[in-house]
């Protein structure tokens, strides 16, 4: 590959059809990951191989009693020995030209066309997700490799500058350094992908501490940028608890910058964190931060009501409504309300739950105990003040963490579970007086990532446009599924610093410009 023209335009990796023959592929590729069981996969810096005593256990939250895996558990001193590791690497990485960064990414969709079914499989086990979801993540994983090295070529080509005469003028872009990468476990092979893709496809070396609920996914991602050519200590993969470690790598002063995506409370305290200069740190750290959301559906009096409610159903309960987009709050007008709570409600009836590799099953189980103890908090707290019109129980006694669909009616817009992000398959809904209304609930909290608006009106999907605050808006469909390239995603206020990942923004934040004049 010596230049950007020999890549044909950028298209969406298409979604598997599960028919009969790939339904039996799958179910032997989870019986594969099923054998795999207990594995331990161990720190990598450098390229070399790190295990220690202390260890993190992944458990299939649809059988707590299954170990999806083992990972090595890194320390503080294992975390500086990182950042040293990426250093090192950083000197002839930044230098390879970039074509040949973006063939390596470019590498790593081929093989991960080729273990879909692998990393499907592992994403069923490790985090729950139902057959289609899994494949969508790896989906967008391809995607996001396909996407960000095409993007590299426009940002490694020849700037557009304004000429003078009796000079000779570039601008080019220079990568920033060693970044931390710290992804959530909710999209595990994607978003992981996605961060950490663009971080070295711009020519810096990263350390990457995964999530501890996904890290069977996260280690096999990085066997795949291994085999697809990613040289020893441009990735240094550093499992290992956010709690324990998190807060020296974000402090670290050879950190150039960070890229986290989660949620609202650690997001702030990176933010904090990385505002100080810690002793001979000679930059000012760089930090994108994609957090976390309380989403709403806006529906008028003059929408199509049926595609509002199987919006709002497959928005709020998809994987277990643990999505940064999930719809948590439809906001109806009053004279359709009812209506729609019925439709909504006899929807969600029909949603089967169980363990996510039965593909007869829509809803698998929430991420762990823990996340369900807290939504059973929220449940309670839901109760107090408003009614309960679906679910609310645990379903523990099938083996894992599964929650029923859980929806609360006639819900006040300012009190915890319209407010709070609960991140899992609880929907508040609450009703408003006239168009007005509507708007100003739906702005009504801190954050501001995703929102649709179901109406038939074309002045007030305008309105919506101008006062409706969201990252992504959706107009008359529903607010989850951003598609690479074609919604670039990212949120407002306390949703984040509005990265835009999957846009032809993304890559400028792993660079700076270096503008060369010179006298001719
Ligand atoms: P989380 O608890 O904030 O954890 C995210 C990552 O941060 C994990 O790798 C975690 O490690 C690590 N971490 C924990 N404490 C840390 C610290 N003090 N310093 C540095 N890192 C630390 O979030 P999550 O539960 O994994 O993910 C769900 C959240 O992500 C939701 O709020 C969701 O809305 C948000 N999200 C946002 C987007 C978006 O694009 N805006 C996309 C997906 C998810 P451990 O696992 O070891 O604790
Ligand atoms: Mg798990």
């Amino acid at each position: 590959m010596s230049n950007w023209t020999v890549l044909p335009t950028f298209q969406n990796e298409p979604l598997l059809d599960y028919d009969a023959r790939t339904s039996k592929s799958m179910k032997e590729a989870i019986h594969k990951v099923e054998a795999e069981f207990g594995k331990e996969y161990p720190i990598i810096i450098g390229g070399k191989r790190i295990t220690t005593q202390k260890t993190i256990r992944s458990i299939n939250p649809s059988d707590a009693d299954e170990t999806v895996g083992v990972t090595s558990s890194a320390s503080t001193e294992l975390a500086d020995q990182a950042i040293h590791g990426a250093w090192e690497a950083f000197s002839s990485w930044k230098r390879v030209p970039f074509f040949d960064r973006a063939k390596v990414l470019l590498n790593a969709a081929q093989i991960m066309r080729q273990r879909r079914l692998e990393l499907n499989a592992t994403m069923v086990c490790e985090v729950g997700k139902n057959w289609q979801e899994a494949d969508g993540d790896t989906a967008e994983a391809i995607d996001f490799l396909e996407f960000y090295a095409r993007e590299m070529m426009r940002y490694g080509s020849q700037q557009p500058i304004t000429p003078v005469e009796e000079e000779k003028n570039r601008l080019e872009y220079i990568p920033l350094g060693v970044g931390v990468i710290i992804p959530p476990w909710n999209f595990p092979c994607a978003i992981l992908t996605g961060m950490t893709a663009a971080a070295i496809v711009t020519g810096n070396t990263v350390v990457l501490k995964p999530a501890s609920d996904s890290g069977v996914i996260a280690a096999k991602v990085m066997d795949i940028f291994e085999q697809a050519g990613v040289p020893d200590g441009v990735i240094n993969f550093l499992p290992g608890s956010g709690g324990a470690i998190g807060d020296h790598l974000v402090s670290h002063p050879l950190t150039r910058f960070i890229n986290f995506t989660g949620s609202m409370e650690v997001g702030l305290r990176i933010n904090t964190l990385a505002a100080v200069a810690g002793p001979g740190q000679k930059w000012i750290k760089r930090v994108s931060l994609e957090l976390g959301g309380k989403d709403a559906i806006l529906v008028d009096e003059t929408a199509d009501l049926e595609s509002a409610a199987d919006a709002i159903v497959a928005s709020a309960f998809g994987f277990q409504g643990q999505k940064c987009s999930a719809c948590s709050r439809a906001i109806i007008e009053q004279s359709v309300y009812s209506k729609i709570q019925e439709m909504v409600v006899e929807k969600a009836k029909t949603l089967t739950m169980g363990d996510a590799r039965n593909p007869d099953h829509f809803m698998g189980p929430v991420i762990n105990d823990r996340a369900l103890t807290q939504m059973m908090e929220y449940i309670e707290s839901g109760k107090s003040e408003s009614e309960l019109v679906l679910g609310g129980k645990d379903r523990r006694h099938l083996g894992g963490s599964f929650l029923e669909p859980t929806i609360f009616s006639r819900v006040p817009h300012r009190s915890r579970i319209a407010q709070e992000e609960i991140f899992g398959p609880i929907l508040a809904m609450i009703q408003a007086e006239g168009f007005d209304d509507i708007l100003e609930k739906g702005n009504d909290t801190l954050f501001g990532l995703t929102g649709s608006l179901f109406s038939e009106d074309r002045s007030r999907l305008q309105r919506a446009c101008e006062e409706f605050h969201v990252g992504n808006l959706y107009l008359n469909r529903n607010c989850t599924g951003a598609l690479v390239g074609v919604h670039p995603f990212g949120g407002f206020n306390m949703s984040g610093t509005d990265s835009k990942a999957g846009g032809s923004d993304y890559l400028g934040l792993f660079l700076q410009g270096k503008l060369i004049s010179q006298q001719i």
